[in-house]
């Protein structure tokens, strides 16, 4: 069974052609700058070379186009036909109260999506936008949307809910709903299997730290709490996103520095963060390298972010009652041996021992605790189109 994973973005699609008989993957890519004349190709067929195309890219639908004439392409394609393609896995960022799973793509299911651009206006109409195209280019082809927010349908009310007037949940569904949950279960079920345990037995804790960061506690295989709310702003402090702050800071600023809702948005989206508090660039390698060098907001930056993560993880550890695995997983994750070092040490009281050596790595999967540490710590690398795949094939076989 061959399974296409598409990641719609408003300027950009990412793809991942997979092979499910042995979940290798076939061809994977990207087309940048779509709604541009000098849109790029970049595609890596697995054993060709890679390849690199520029042209005009109007719409998700030529971006699609462009991608299944890739595949079939007689020098740099993986397969013969489109017809080989058995379904389509799409990621969509925000699947609301109602979609709890992963789920075949019907027309009802596109009504209740583009019911949740409210609560996703940026994520979910480049995410219907790909369905729509992928439907257009491939419409015998079964499609299946996989959610960011399903693995946390299972938080508990007392969880979600935030301490606002009822009414706002009941008029505008104004609660937690949390983002890469397909990362957190991939990682969460991935550490289960390399500890040798039931997933179903084991309290876990995964650290998804990229741009975007956010942090889950897994009990007993279900989500039942996460950093990232009711948008992704809240929580851990991101490259250029705040997380938490007091909420009273808003119109106190608004009205300081005179803010319209958009402008004071764009601060705590896109100006805070490791950004904002550093002053020099949102990308942790500028900010280490700064740090190293001396640069005290770098330096400084550092240390908010690790102690936040440090705070959840304490949180998290309350919140289950107890915790058997920490998990650390995307860019900065799977490639910062400092940070988890940092964190690992201050968490001594819990019983983790942070094993140095084994901890200085990369992107690789690797205990990095000590044998005798009574809670383990594990890297991860994510693997979100992977996880995808398989959502899609379990669906597609349930359908036959
Ligand atoms: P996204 O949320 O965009 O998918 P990624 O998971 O790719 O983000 O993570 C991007 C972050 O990972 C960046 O801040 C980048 O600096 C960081 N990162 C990547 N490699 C390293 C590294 N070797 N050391 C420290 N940070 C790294």
């Amino acid at each position: 069974m061959k399974i296409l994973v598409l990641n719609c973005g408003s300027s950009s699609v990412k793809y991942q052609l997979f092979d499910m008989t042995d979940e290798s993957v076939l061809a994977k890519g990207i087309v940048e700058r779509v709604g541009m004349t000098d849109a790029i190709l970049t595609h890596r067929p697995t054993g060709k070379e890679k390849y690199c195309h520029v042209e005009p890219i109007l719409e998700h639908t030529s971006a699609i186009k462009v991608v299944t004439n890739i595949l079939v392409h007689p020098e740099h394609g993986v397969i013969q036909d489109v017809k080989e393609i058995d379904a389509v896995g799409h990621r969509v960022v925000h699947g609301g109260e109602k979609f709890s799973q992963s789920t075949l793509i019907t027309q009802e299911v596109k009504n209740v999506l583009t019911e949740y651009i409210e609560l996703a206006p940026l994520h979910n109409p480049p995410n219907l936008k790909g369905i729509a195209a992928a439907e257009s280019v491939l419409p015998d082809v079964p499609q299946v949307g996989v959610f960011d927010t399903a693995f946390h349908s299972t938080i508990p009310r007392y969880a979600y809910l935030y301490a606002l007037p009822y009414t706002l949940y009941q008029r505008y569904r104004i609660r937690r709903y949390g983002f890469h949950g397909t990362s957190h279960k991939f990682v969460a079920r991935r550490v289960a299997q390399l500890m040798q345990k039931e997933f179903s037995a084991l309290k876990i804790i995964t650290c998804h730290l990229g741009n975007g960061a956010s942090i889950t506690a897994v009990d007993r295989g279900k989500s039942v709490e996460t950093s990232m709310g009711f948008t992704p702003l809240e929580g851990l402090i991101m490259g250029t996103r705040a997380g938490d702050i007091d909420p009273a800071i808003i119109p106190y600023v608004m009205a300081k520095e005179e803010l319209s809702l958009g402008e004071v948005d764009a601060m705590l989206n896109k100006h805070s963060g490791i950004l904002g508090v550093s002053g020099i660039g949102s990308d942790m390698r500028d900010i280490e390298k700064a740090a190293e060098e001396g640069h005290e907001r770098a330096q400084l930056a550092l240390e908010m972010y690790r102690y936040r993560i440090r705070k959840y993880i304490g949180a998290y550890i309350a919140a289950m009652n107890g915790v058997d695995a920490i998990v650390f997983t995307a860019g900065i994750g799977e490639n910062d041996p400092v940070s988890r070092a940092i964190i690992g040490k201050q968490l001594s009281f819990f019983g983790v021992e942070i094993d140095e050596e084994r901890n200085n790595c990369r992107g690789v999967e690797r205990e990095i605790t000590t044998p005798t540490s009574k809670v383990k710590l594990w890297v991860i690398p994510t693997n979100e189109e992977l996880m995808i795949a398989r959502d899609t094939m379990e669906i597609l076989m349930a359908k036959e």
